[in-house]
This record gives C-alpha cells, structure tokens and sequence, in this order.
C-alpha cells in the first residue's frame, strides 16, 4: 500500500485481518487452535455435503515441536475439491469465497481458512499446503502457500502436479499454528462430537495429538438436501447491495430490474409496488419507471426503505436453506448420547429482515447425558457447533430453567436432560465474526421457544409415563413384600396346607388391583421369586 508524506496509507484485507485477529476467534494460541481445527473441517463439510456428497472427513493434530507448542492440523475431505487456478486465491487471499452467494453454508466470510493460516504464518512462519483435486479432473495438484499480508496476495511457494490413477476428488489442508493443545482439548473433543451428532451422515476420524483415536462412522445415509441458490428478498436488501444489483443488471427501468433481480417479485407485485412507493403513474400502464442506472443517492436511499416498507411481496424463499431433518437429529443423538428418550422438530419456515430462517430443536433425556442441575444445551448455526458464550446466546434466554418453567414438562433438575437448538439461515445473527453465539432477534427467539415447547411436550408424555410406571413398579413391591408372609400364616390357619396355590392367588388378586394384562402374571411371580431370593 502507498505511504504518504504525512503518514497516511490504507490497510489491505489481509493486513485488517492480521491486526484484528481476535474479531474472527484467533485471540490466543487455545482459540486458535481449536478455531484451526473448525475452519477448516467447516470447509470440509462445506465441500461434500452441501454439493450432495455423503462426507468422509479426517482430521489430524500433531505435535510438530513439543516445546513451542507448534501444531500441525491436517484436514482431508472428499468433496468436489478445488480448480486448480482457485487454490492459490482460496488459500492465500482474504475475502476470496466461492460462497458469496444466497444460500446456506457454513462458511461465508471468506476468511476462516485464511485466518488459520494467517496465524500459523506469523506465529510459526510456515506455509499451509494444499492437494487438492476436482472430480472428474485427471490431475491432482499441490501448492505451498504464504500469505503477502501487505498486498493481500498468495505467494506461491511450490506448485507441482501429478496424474490421477484413481478417481479420487477432495482436499487435503495442513497449516501449522502455534497452540495450545492442553487447553484446547476439550473443545476440539466437544466441536468434533458436536459435528457428528449432526452430521450423522459423515464418517468423521480425528487423531489428537497424544495419538488418541475417535472415529464416528456414518449411521445413516440419508442426507438434507442440498441448498439452491436464491435471489436476495426485497426486505433484506441495503443500499449498497441494491446499488451491486442495479451494476449487474441490464434492465432499463425499475419494473424489469425488480422483476429481473429479486425473488418475491412479479409482475404483478412489481407495479403494485412501483405505485405504492409513487414511482409509477398510476394512470398510465407504460410506466416502468426510470432507469436504475441513472438513480442519484437519495432516490437509491428512498427505493431501499420502500422495498423494505412494502408488505405486499411473499415471504422469502426457503430452498437456499438445509435444515437436517427429524430423522437426522434423532439418529445423530442417538448415535452419540444412546438416550432413553429423543424427539425432534423442524420447524415451519420464517423470516427475519428478508431472511429465511428454520429453527429446529430437539431435546433428549438419560442415556450418557450427564445428569446437572442446567440442560446442557447444544447450540447449531448451520450444522456448525457453537461451543463459547453459551450464556449471551438466544437459546439459552430460551431454555435457561431461571425463565422456562421446566416442572411444567415434568423435569426436575438435576436432570439429565439435553436440549438441542439449530438455527439455520442465508443470514445467521450472530453477535460478532467469531461465530459463537446468536443475538436474540425476536423472530428467532419466538420460534425457538415454540420449538423446545412442542419437543418439550414430547418429553413431558415419556417422563409422565414413565412416572406412571414406577410408581406402579414400587406398588407392586409393597404388596409383593407381603404375599410369602401371608400365604403362609393363611396355609397355617388352614391346617399347613396349600402354600403354593394361595401364593398364586394372591398374586391373581395383586394383578387385577393395580391392572396388570394376564400375561404379565408370570413377571409377578418372577419379580416375587427374586424378591424371596433377597431376603
Ligand atoms: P469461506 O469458507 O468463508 O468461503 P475460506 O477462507 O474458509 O472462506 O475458504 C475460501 C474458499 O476456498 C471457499 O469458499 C472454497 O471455495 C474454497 N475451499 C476451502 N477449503 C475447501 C475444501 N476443503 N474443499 C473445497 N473448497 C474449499
Ligand atoms: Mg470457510
């Protein structure tokens, strides 16, 4: 960047990012790592399942050098890999994305995997290394990568290329960071499990450091459909957005170019707009009003509030979201948690701004969930874990016991009880680039409260019967305690005889009491025998 006289001069992308590091999770070499770790498995997932490959993924962390705490992090996926004239600029510039686009993944920044190796290059000074290959591509290639922060450009170290002899697509990334691998265990365990109860779908291998492996093989191969790309929503654009659009399109009035650039928009939606907002004569049905390209800052400034004012467009489109699914949900807890009791929603689609939003929540009683005095909640932004800030998120305002009234579903605490939310939007409000926690935009607060309601329903109807259960199965044991004693004074009185048969009895007298079916008759002789066995 050109320095002047007086010491002012610009900073490129890359430099921001360097110097604000902590605004996208790298703060300190624990953040980091376990930050390393999630952009690029994110990128991995991004890559296979979003374009409807049923995702492979291996992760590595490996201690390069013990005593400055360097670590190497390798990812490979098989996803649709990455044209070769990209790698450089995908890895090497920031703000490069192939997902500037409508639709949900879990990137979109373009930043995460340039800020993994960012840190790793000024904290270790090494390059990140890339094999990547396209399906159907019959080479495979391989790039070593720094980053010109000042200039914001790939420097490209090596670049070599070999020919394919098997089919395989996908990437391999390793960058190497300074970390600290003690502290930020249990959140790379906790984002590694995380990912596979939602993406049960995936075969997930890591390796930590210590050469511990946990492998979390697919359960099911069904997966949430793929996102479609989607034209933005008259309620969610700016104007600088709206500016973007009029430069891409070729219309030459604002009826073709609102027609032509936005979803929601028809013929019909468009000229009732146009003469709501007084861009049209209204008395003449030529009018399409002026050309978009010729608008000064104050007429792109009212169109913006107009768009957004107007109630009569249809709600957004919801086929660039991919919500996972009941089916989905409830196999991946299963999977990983082997609760006594799961059950899931998604819910109905809505809006917030012009974004589309799905919230799905699930919770789950018993199993290997940990008994506390709080649910645990699990927190999803399109299919990606949030493990920090739990407490500023929206779904804990929701679920926290202080404010829902759990007693209502029959839960006391400690309970052990999860409660899964998953938000997913073209548009997640998250507070800050870290990605960490949701802000409580009431639309979204209003839907996940209604989703943990219709779960926490389902939960009420298992805990009540199962209530119902034991309260029967300690009845039971109190009459069961007194049939030996008293078969046997009755065989007494009655001369020493017929034990047996007066046990039978009074179990039959037992099992219509408290309404037992026939064929559970020989379970109270069963239970009766060990009871006797006890004592
Ligand atoms: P973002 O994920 O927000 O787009 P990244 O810096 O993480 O930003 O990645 C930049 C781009 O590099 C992605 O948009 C994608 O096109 C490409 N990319 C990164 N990792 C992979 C991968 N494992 N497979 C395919 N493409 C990838
Ligand atoms: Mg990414």
């Amino acid at each position: 960047m050109s320095a002047s006289p007086e010491g002012f001069r610009s900073l490129s992308a890359a430099e921001f990012f360097y110097r604000n590091r902590e605004i996208a999770g790298f703060s300190n070499p624990t953040r980091a790592l376990y930050q390393t770790v999630r952009e690029l498995v994110e990128n991995a997932l991004d890559a296979a399942d979003t374009h409807g490959i049923l995702p492979v993924v291996k992760v590595y962390v490996e201690r390069v050098r013990g005593d400055v705490g360097y670590y190497r992090v390798t990812v490979e996926d098989n996803g649709i890999g990455i044209p070769p004239q990209y790698v450089p600029q995908a890895f090497g510039q920031v703000l490069f994305s192939s997902k500037y686009v409508l639709r949900q993944s879990r990137g979109m920044f373009g930043l995460g995997a340039k800020m993994a190796i960012l840190y790793g290059q000024m904290t270790t000074g090494l390059p990140v290394e890339v094999v990547s290959s396209p399906a159907r591509h019959y080479r495979i290639h391989y790039y070593k990568i720094l980053i010109d922060v000042k200039e914001n450009k790939p420097i490209i170290l090596e670049h070599k290329s070999w020919r394919k002899s098997g089919s395989w697509h996908g990437t391999i990334v390793s960058t190497t960071v300074e970390g600290d691998w003690s502290r930020a265990r249990s959140y790379i365990y906790d984002y590694i499990r995380g990912t596979a109860v939602v993406a049960p779908y995936a075969d997930i291998f890591f390796q930590d450091p210590d050469g511990n492996i946990v492998r979390f093989p697919r359960s099911i191969s069904k997966m949430p459909p793929p996102p479609r790309k989607v034209k933005p929503h008259p309620h969610g654009v700016d104007i600088e957005q709206l500016k973007m659009l009029i430069s891409a399109s070729k219309a030459t009035n604002l009826y073709d170019f609102l027609v032509e650039s936005f979803q929601a928009i028809g013929p019909k939606s468009a000229r009732s707009f146009l003469e709501w907002a007084g861009l049209v004569d209204p008395e003449n049905p030529d009018d399409k009003g002026i050309d978009p390209h010729k608008m000064k800052r104050g007429e792109l400034e009212y169109l913006a509030r107009k768009l957004k004012e107007y109630s009569g467009f249809k709600a957004p489109r919801t086929d660039p979201l991919s919500p996972l699914g009941e089916e989905i949900i409830v196999a991946g807890l299963k999977k990983v948690y082997e609760p006594d009791f799961v059950a899931a929603v998604t819910r109905r689609p809505r809006a917030y701004s012009g974004h589309p939003f799905i919230v799905e929540a699930a919770v789950a009683y018993g199993g290997r969930i940990k008994s506390s005095d709080e649910p645990m909640l699990i927190r999803y932004a399109n299919k990606i874990p949030l493990l920090m800030d739990m407490k500023s998120d929206v779904s804990w305002k929701v679920v926290d016991p202080k404010r829902f009234d759990w007693r209502n579903y029959l839960v006391s605490f400690p309970a052990p009880l999860l409660v899964l939310v998953h938000v997913c939007s073209t548009k997640v409000p998250f507070r800050g680039v870290g990605k960490e926690s949701i802000a409580d935009v009431p639309e979204l607060e209003s839907e996940i409260r209604n989703a943990v309601r219709e779960v926490a329903r389902r939960l009420r109807r298992f805990l009540s019967r199962k209530r119902r259960e034991e309260e029967l199965k300690q009845r039971i044991d109190t009459f069961l305690k007194y049939v030996p004693e008293v078969a046997r004074s009755l065989s007494v009185i009655m001369g020493g005889d017929g034990e047996k048969e007066l046990r039978r009895m009074l179990l039959e007298v037992i099992r219509r009491h408290v309404g037992l079916p026939e064929h559970e008759a020989r379970s109270l002789e069963e239970k009766l025998g060990r009871l006797g066995d006890k004592r």
